[in-house]
């Protein structure tokens, strides 16, 4: 039997937003569309991503490393230490990328800690006009102390 356990998000949630070169526009679209929402979060973003929202939406972001540079793996990293609530991410489904084990590393560390991941516009706006997103949020996640315990 598996057993959970619970990571609190509190109101104003840290929001990790990526993009693929060809999906910018779509994030920055939809990021516009939503910025009264995203201006009572605290956003943070890869490098480029990070850059055109700052430009575009005058929102104050954290950036971090530019993607295939390292950015991805520094988002996951933050997902284990808790220090991200969702994310946004933006990625290309008809052109591959450098950094696709990347990728692939952020998508599995986000469904590891069970954060809420939007990949497209329409999973963008569910997640962003859920009564949630205003709300303390007591995240399950599966409790790995057994993984974390066992003998070898
Ligand atoms: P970028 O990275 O925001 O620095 O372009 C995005 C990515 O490819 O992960």
């Amino acid at each position: 039997m598996y057993e959970f356990l619970t990571v609190q998000m509190p109101k104003k949630k840290k929001i990790a937003l990526v993009a693929h070169d060809n999906k910018k526009h779509d994030l920055i679209e939809w990021a516009k569309y939503n910025k009264g929402n995203l201006g009572n979060h605290e956003i943070y973003a890869t490098g480029t991503t990070g850059k055109f929202i700052e430009q575009e939406l005058g929102l104050k972001v954290s950036r971090l490393q530019s993607g295939p540079l390292g950015g991805d793996l520094q988002i996951g990293a933050k997902i284990s230490e808790h220090l991200i609530d969702v994310l946004i991410f933006f990625w290309d489904p008809l052109e591959p990328q450098p950094h696709d084990p990347d990728v692939k590393a952020l998508l599995r560390i986000a469904v590891v800690w069970n954060i809420p991941i939007a990949c497209n516009r329409a999973s963008a706006d569910f997640i962003f006009s859920s009564p949630l997103m205003k709300e303390e949020y007591p995240r399950l996640v599966l409790d790995y102390n057994n993984y974390l315990n066992r003998t070898i």
